[in-house]
């Protein structure tokens, strides 16, 4: 991070902490006071039809604008927030900001948001979704739930529980970065989801990859059996796309329409309705 180094006296490398150690160091310790000084920031990344480029819904993606160490990846930070409670107040903040969101939005798509499996045993989860969905007169059918099945869902019947309350309350559930983690038929099989996320590791490069192909097939095949969505992350390459369109992926999620961006610019997207894939190099200076 070159202009950063010298606002800090270098003692503090010197004294045995390597920059990532000091970078987690800084973001535990600034953590607590963040959301008061309103540093967090959500982006939008549009869920595209694979064969129209029509926008089917968003990813609410948060970032961290940290003053000294710039934007910080939720990769970063929300493991951070779960060492503590922080992570309730970062959910908190997070679904309020949706819905005043999309209140804002004249045309709407329903916005999926990733809730950490621990804010699942939250007792005030119900509660704050129904506040905030009366407060912003936003319909809970606006509202996809992603939850990582790589992290564990260890009560399984606590989990059938609550799906099944926010299912209730119109709420849509998807398993995100599905086939990543070791037990995820295990959980298709236990949880009533609407959607699966298949990961970017069979999605990216798909087209050069008979094994990615097959296990994506397998996929759509099991998911329509299921009666679920399915949605592939991470596409970047046409190949890709055009490959997943024989496959029968009907959602894309991915650079190669776009990257997460603010909710002005998925405001003006969505002016136009549709989007055309664009394989470009350089992706991150577009994100912030
Ligand atoms: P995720 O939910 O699987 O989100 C997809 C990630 O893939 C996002 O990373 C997105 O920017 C990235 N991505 C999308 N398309 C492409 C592509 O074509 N190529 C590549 N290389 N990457 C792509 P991001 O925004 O850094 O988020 C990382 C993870 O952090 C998310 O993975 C999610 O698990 C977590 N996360 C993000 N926001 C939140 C939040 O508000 N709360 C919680 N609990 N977790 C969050
Ligand atoms: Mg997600
Ligand atoms: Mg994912
Ligand atoms: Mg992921």
């Amino acid at each position: 991070r070159a202009g950063k180094e010298g606002a800090n006296p270098v003692s503090l490398y010197t004294s045995n902490m390597n920059l990532d150690e000091l970078k987690r160091f800084e973001l535990l310790r600034d953590l607590p006071g963040a959301i008061e000084r309103n540093e967090f920031f959500l982006l939008y990344q549009p869920k595209v039809n694979a064969w129209t480029g029509e926008i089917t819904g968003a990813e609410a993606l948060m970032r961290w604008e940290h003053p000294t160490w710039g934007v910080v990846s939720p990769l970063d930070f929300i493991p951070l927030a779960e060492e503590s409670n922080l992570f309730i107040r970062l959910t908190d903040y997070l679904i309020e900001e949706v819905f005043r969101y999309l209140a804002t939005l004249p045309k709407k798509v329903p916005i999926s948001l990733n809730v950490s499996p621990k804010y699942l045993y939250h007792e005030q989860l119900l509660h704050t979704f129904e506040s905030a969905s009366e407060r912003y007169g936003v319909s809970l059918h606006w509202i996809e739930i992603e939850v990582a099945e790589t992290s564990q869902l260890d009560e399984p019947h606590h989990i059938v529980n609550i799906f099944s309350d926010l299912r209730a309350l119109g709420i849509q559930l998807a398993l995100d970065d599905f086939g990543k983690g070791y037990s995820s038929l295990a959980y298709l099989q236990q949880f009533q989801v609407n959607t699966i996320k298949i990961d970017r590791i069979f999605g990216d490069g798909v087209s050069e990859n008979n094994q990615a192909r097959a296990i994506i097939h397998s996929l759509v095949v099991l998911a329509k059996e299921f009666g679920l969505e399915v949605v592939v992350e991470g596409i970047e390459q046409m190949n890709d796309l055009l490959l997943l369109r024989q496959l029968d992926c009907k959602i894309i999620q991915g650079y190669l329409f776009s990257p997460p961006v603010r909710g002005e610019d998925f405001q003006e997207m969505m002016r136009c309705g549709t989007l055309v894939p664009d394989s470009i190099d350089d992706h991150e200076t577009s994100e912030n």
